[in-house]
């Protein structure tokens, strides 16, 4: 059985893609399958998944990086009782995957998230500026970033402009072709995560305390993808086989 396909391997023909849908294993024979991986992450890919629930405060995010044969090699998940914004969280789940992925050697992945409006703000900033005054998210000020975003209320803003200083300043070699959104089908197994991760913050109160200011802090972990459960490895399987993982670019539009 054919556990190691790779990019190279482009599905150009339907008996092509029928033979490899075909090779799909199961999950536990696949995850047996990783550690004989050769994890080298120069086209690896990063999935994020943020969310932020206005009516209790709380946000969070998961991160997945993964190599060209769409396996895991490393995840991060967080979860805060002050999440701030959804864009906040959407920024901070994406500053979170390039670390994890510059961590691993990969200083240009495909970036995909699930937030359309972060990917059209990032692109807008890398290619538009204005000569207004005040503070700005590169060249752009509040006003204008307002044209991308609407309402976007002053907190946010000062909240976002730090973030995306940070995106713009450490990762300068990656351009708007890196990052993607994707749908909820596509982007299952950070969505679990993400979901698994606030419920363990909640229920095992894995929640730190603060204890110079006597305050929650975030929950932040590092996983192993040895340490992943059926239903996890069974999303990215899913992933990597039923929608053609192999043949998406960052755009998530089929090439080949
Ligand atoms: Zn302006």
């Amino acid at each position: 059985m054919r556990l190691k396909p790779n990019r190279t391997e482009k599905c150009s023909t339907l008996t092509t893609l029928n033979s490899f849908l075909a090779s799909k294993p199961t999950w536990d024979i696949w995850k047996k399958s990783w550690a004989e991986e050769d994890n080298t992450t120069e086209s690896a890919c990063v999935n994020v998944y943020s969310y932020y629930k206005k009516h209790t405060d709380c946000g969070g995010y998961a991160v997945i990086l993964r190599n060209n044969s769409a396996q895991p090699i490393a995840a991060r998940v967080n979860f805060s009782l002050d999440g701030k914004s959804y864009l906040f969280q959407v920024l901070s789940g994406l500053l979170a995957g390039l670390h994890l992925a510059s961590d691993h050697g990969c200083y240009s992945p495909y970036v995909r998230c699930n937030s359309r409006i972060v990917v059209t703000l990032l692109c807008q900033i890398a290619s538009r500026s204005c000569k207004c005054k005040g503070s700005k998210i590169g060249k752009i000020c509040h006003r204008c970033a307002n044209s991308i975003v609407p309402y976007m209320s002053d907190d946010c803003f000062e909240t976002l402009v730090p973030l995306i200083e940070q995106l713009q300043d450490k990762y300068k070699y990656l351009g708007p072709t890196n990052f993607a959104c994707v749908s909820r089908k596509m982007n299952e197994a950070a969505h679990y995560l993400a979901k698994e991760a606030k419920k363990d913050a909640l229920s095992n109160k894995k929640l730190l305390v603060d204890y110079e200011n006597g305050k929650l802090v975030d929950y932040e972990a590092d996983m192993k993808p040895n340490e992943f459960l059926e239903k996890l490895v069974s999303f990215l399987l899913n992933d990597a086989y039923d929608s053609i993982y192999y043949n998406l670019d960052a755009r998530g539009r089929l090439v080949g």
